[in-house]
């Protein structure tokens, strides 16, 4: 079944509000094995709504439509779809009573314009809502279904789950199943050049490859009569794909390098310290976004100058006097001063040039990564050639995670 979003509100044309409905619904659309052609973006005017309608019908059989149920002059969604699918609007009893409760409860007068949100089109199934005060509904005439939710992110996720999901699944022909698969160390084009004999002339399950900052992900996917069906279909792909990149795979189900790396070492009951210069402390950061990085992470050591790598981690003078500040033997010493001052297993440095501007004889985005795991040391060079800041330390995480994989996983070549 074809499947189109239609976004509604100026603020969204404006760039104000980011359009994370349409991308919610239509991952989930998807899951549930709709085919989700169309997204459209329509500001807060009745006409152009009423022309979005008309082309996403024209192709689509289901439209969802976000955002434009409030209570004032610019919410206009209903009474347009009211009027494209030729019903009039009749007063809810029980949307009203809801929502005089609302305003009692919380001890305020409600205005009138809040009454507009009891109204819904004629024949339309209503689903109320329990986190905020206009009601989604669905809307079918010959054939066409329209489905509205009021824009508010968490209301209408709510209202998908608690009403939309179960009326739609009457109209679900197909079933998909699909599995997100992220690499680390190859581009996407190499990735692609590599996996043609899987993807050439394949039409189920497909293979998508999408290029992330740094990454490579791959998404296969297949859409069956029965879940079992695709889902069998997509292993099978998932094992020649295995077969032929497996060696720069580290997630089977779309998890983040940094989520990987924190559960290999709890499994591996490791313990992690870092001493950062050109990150800041970025890379603690991101380690201790995943829940539970307590049980491995140590500390990290955020020395920005050449003094405090000196002073306050025991990095030698000599060395920096004698190699640069920026380079493989401060790198490696600020790796085992770390290990050594923490009693960490494993331990990652990084010192280098995050940009717009490097030293003279350096580039910016260019950085050295120490590591010390048991008696191996060692240093990687990065270098993004790139003077975009934000991107280049993010990148330079990315690295040394990327590097404590490789390490624990024995894949260090
Ligand atoms: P509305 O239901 O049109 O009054 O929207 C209320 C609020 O929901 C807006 O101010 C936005 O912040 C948010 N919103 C509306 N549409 C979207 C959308 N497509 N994606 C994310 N947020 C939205
Ligand atoms: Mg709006």
């Amino acid at each position: 079944m074809r499947v189109s979003i239609i976004a509604v509100g100026t603020e969204l044309l404006f760039g104000q509000t980011v359009n994370t409905n349409a991308a919610y619904l239509s991952e989930q659309l998807n899951l549930m094995g709709f085919d989700v052609m169309y997204h459209f973006v329509v500001g807060d005017n009745p006409k152009r709504l009423k022309e979005k309608l008309i082309d996403a019908f024209q192709d689509t059989n289901i439209a969802l439509l976000t955002g434009g149920l409030g209570p004032t002059q610019d919410d206009i969604t209903k009474e347009v779809v009211a009027e494209y699918m030729g019903t009039d609007m009749y007063l809810n009893e029980d949307v009203r009573y809801d929502l005089v409760d609302f305003f009692n409860k919380r001890g305020k007068e409600m205005t009138e314009n809040n009454l507009k949100q009891a109204y819904l089109p004629v024949g339309s199934t209503p689903f109320y809502n329990a986190t905020g005060t206009a009601p989604g509904f669905a809307l079918e005439k010959n054939g066409k279904i329209a489905i509205c939710f009021p824009g508010p992110p968490v209301e209408m996720r709510w209202l998908f789950e608690n009403g939309a999901r179960q009326y739609l699944e009457d109209y679900v022909d197909k079933k998909m199943y699909y599995r997100v698969i992220r690499t680390i160390g190859i581009g996407e084009s190499d990735l692609e050049t590599l996996l043609l004999p899987v993807i050439d002339g394949q039409t189920d399950p497909t293979i998508a490859t999408y290029a992330k900052e740094g990454e490579c992900a791959l998404r296969v996917a297949s859409q069956r009569h029965s879940i079992n069906e695709a889902k069998a279909a997509v292993l099978e792909t998932l094992k020649e794909i295995d077969d032929i990149i497996g060696k720069y795979i580290y997630s089977y189900d779309d998890k983040d390098l940094n989520d990987v790396v924190v559960n290999l070492l709890k499994e591996k009951n490791l313990k992690l310290s870092a001493a950062e210069s050109c990150t800041g402390g970025m890379f603690a950061s991101s380690v201790t976004d995943i829940p539970g990085a307590s049980e491995v992470f140590i500390l990290s050591y955020v020395t920005y100058t050449a003094n405090s790598k000196i002073k306050n981690l025991g990095v030698r003078a000599s060395n920096i006097e004698k190699n640069g500040v920026v380079s493989p033997e401060v790198a490696i010493d600020m790796a085992l001063c770390a290990r050594e001052k923490s009693g960490s297993d494993i331990s990652i440095s990084i010192t280098g040039y995050a940009g717009p501007e490097a030293d003279t004889g350096y580039s910016a985005g260019e950085a050295y990564i120490g590591y010390v795991y048991g008696g191996i040391q060692g240093y990687l060079k990065v270098n993004t050639s790139r003077n975009l800041r934000e991107w280049n330390r993010k990148y330079f995480v990315l690295m040394m995670l990327k590097t404590i994989y490789l390490l624990i996983t024995d894949k260090m070549e």
